[in-house]
């Protein structure tokens, strides 16, 4: 088979754009007759629980009722974070809820006889050097094994192994993924000049003398001549200051579509840049900015909170109301498992949940102050690809993140690259789509409506067009659809009302902790995110 540049893009647009002809796509395409030896399933977010909430399907009443001091509603980073803060401090008393069969939220990762694999988040960035809190979860963890002149010093089977990334272009994998292979003189003053601007921005300082960006985000600056860039575009400040080199315009893209689940234009010009300057680590071994990653992605982290906290959590049940009385918060369980309602009667609550999932399980409170629809959140598509060998034109540069120029997905992560073995023939690859060629909704709707056949239809081409002749070498494709991925940073969210809004604790008695509320989905974000809800809560009860 065998697809040239154009004929891809091509046959690309017709698949994405067929989210409504759905029926057409497929006459056009049929389950090739050369996908036929891939095995594989469709898979995702437990779709029962989803539909119990959305379409409030009525629920047994509670049978029995326990008391439990603290409850932790979901065991995403925010929630697993925030109950490994209130253990540190001496808690005992506390359960955290989670409605999937495995804590991790989008974390999560499985494995298989090859590798184990990510099937969302897949790695993080070194800590910034003031991010106290973070270094000593990662020191907890073997990740940072000891300090030289200051500096950390990272474990070095965490630190991405080379080649860590290479980029499709003009026929050629080139080294890197910013363009540099065949573009022009002009192109490249202008992929200059910007990451000039950044290296500027990266330590550029606000009136309150805090750095203008930073990871938590939170802890930057309020000055308002960083803070306004929330009010535009990314798109729209890099028109405004002149950049309008299609390769650095692609790149910048391609960014936001990696980290944000969308596009330029989508994100707020402070979001875009805070990718670039927020990130200022520096360590003993490693440049700044270096990244940390394992096989099973940030599932080696869940894997380490979940160990911390391993007689605290629940599996399978599901939050289904939050009531707040006078003193206590009565939280309704569904047990998916056994089929039965019981009644948490709690004195404190932190909800770790995205906040569309709050606005149904909150009852009883003045949160509804906050315009909930604001939220944007990217769908993605992830796909655990299982090959019985890698086509030989492409093993030479196999990298840890390679990536095709000019293509709708963001590539793919070889999870095996960390491996010490990594020679053996058999791999597993982990392909990236952001769904963000429309608004969210629509492209949510369409992901849940699209057949495993059909995303075969938009995955292989793609995998085709990076190493002619895969087909025959994939043995299964696992696909994953996250219709709520990742919260969007769009224009004035960060900086906005609703973010802070959402925020707010209710009465001392429930507190809030997910990456939606920090406006960038990220590792770091969430686990600041948790940490905080659980300081509030403990302070309450000072
Ligand atoms: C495709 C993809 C790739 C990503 N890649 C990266 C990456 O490389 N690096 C990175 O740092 N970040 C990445 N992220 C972002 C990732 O989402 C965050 O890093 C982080 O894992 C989010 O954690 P969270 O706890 O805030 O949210 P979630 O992961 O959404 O956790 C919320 C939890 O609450 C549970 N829950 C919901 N409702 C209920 C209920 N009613 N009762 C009980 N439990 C409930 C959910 O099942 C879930 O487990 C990626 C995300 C996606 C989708």
């Amino acid at each position: 088979m065998g697809f040239n540049r154009k004929g891809f893009l091509l046959r690309s647009a017709l698949v994405m754009g067929g989210i409504f002809l759905n029926g057409c796509v497929r006459k056009l395409s049929g389950r090739n007759e050369k996908y036929r030896h891939i095995k594989g399933h469709l898979k995702g977010p437990d779709e029962k629980a989803g539909h119990m909430l959305r379409d409030k399907i009525v629920i047994a009443e509670p049978s029995y009722s326990k008391k439990v001091k603290t409850l932790i509603i979901g065991a995403g980073i925010s929630g697993l974070s925030a109950g490994r803060w209130l253990k540190k401090q001496g808690m005992a008393d506390f359960e955290i809820l989670e409605l999937e069969d495995h804590a991790g939220g989008n974390a999560h990762s499985e494995g298989n006889t090859v590798s184990s694999y990510p099937w969302g988040a897949h790695y993080i960035t070194i800590a910034n050097n003031d991010d106290e809190l973070l270094i000593d979860f990662l020191k907890e963890n073997g990740v940072i094994t000891h300090f030289e002149n200051g500096l950390p010093f990272y474990n070095e089977f965490y630190l991405c192994f080379d080649p860590e990334e290479r980029l499709l272009i003009k026929g050629q994998w080139q080294e890197g993924l910013i363009p540099k292979f065949g573009i022009s003189q002009q192109d490249q003053e202008q992929i200059d000049k910007f990451f000039a601007l950044c290296n500027q921005l990266k330590y550029a300082k606000g009136e309150d003398g805090k750095y203008a960006f930073n990871i938590p985000l939170d802890a930057s600056s309020e000055d308002k001549r960083y803070r306004d860039l929330d009010q535009m575009s990314f798109k729209d400040y890099l028109v405004k200051a002149g950049y309008n080199s299609a390769y650095l315009l692609w790149y910048l893209n391609y960014c936001c579509k990696d980290d944000y689940g969308q596009q330029i234009k989508d994100v707020s010009a402070w979001a875009g840049l805070n990718y670039f300057a927020g990130h200022k680590g520096t360590a003993a071994n490693a440049e700044s900015g270096a990244v940390l990653t394992w096989p099973e992605g940030n599932g080696f982290l869940v894997n380490k909170l979940k160990s911390y906290l391993k007689p605290h959590i629940r599996t399978s049940v599901m939050a289904t109301s939050v009531v707040s009385n006078k003193d206590h918060v009565e939280v309704d369980v569904f047990d998916m498992l056994k089929n039965q309602t019981y009644t948490i009667l709690a004195e404190q609550v932190i909800i770790a949940c995205p906040q569309f999932v709050n606005k149904r399980i909150l009852k009883n409170t003045d949160r509804n102050l906050f315009d909930y629809d604001q939220l944007n959140y990217a769908p993605w598509m992830v796909a655990n690809i299982t090959l019985t060998d890698f086509p030989a034109s492409g093993l030479q540069t196999l990298s840890w993140d390679n990536v095709p120029y000019g293509a709708p997905s963001v590539g793919y992560v070889y999870s095996g690259h960390q491996q010490v073995d990594h020679g053996k023939q058999a791999k597993v690859i982990t392909f990236y789509l952001p769904l963000c060629d429309r608004e969210p909704r629509v492209s949510r709707l369409a992901a849940y409506s699209r057949s495993y056949d059909q995303w075969l239809d938009m995955i292989i081409p793609e995998l085709e067009y990076m190493h002619p002749e895969i087909t025959p070498l994939i043995e299964s494709v696992d696909v994953w659809v996250w219709g709520h991925g990742m919260i969007s940073p769009s224009v004035n969210y960060i900086w906005g009302e609703d973010r802070k809004k959402a925020r707010s604790s209710v009465a001392g008695q429930i507190f809030f902790a997910h990456t939606d509320l920090s406006g960038i989905s990220l590792f770091e974000e969430g686990f600041h995110q948790g940490i905080n809800a659980a300081k509030s809560l403990l302070e309450v009860n000072r």
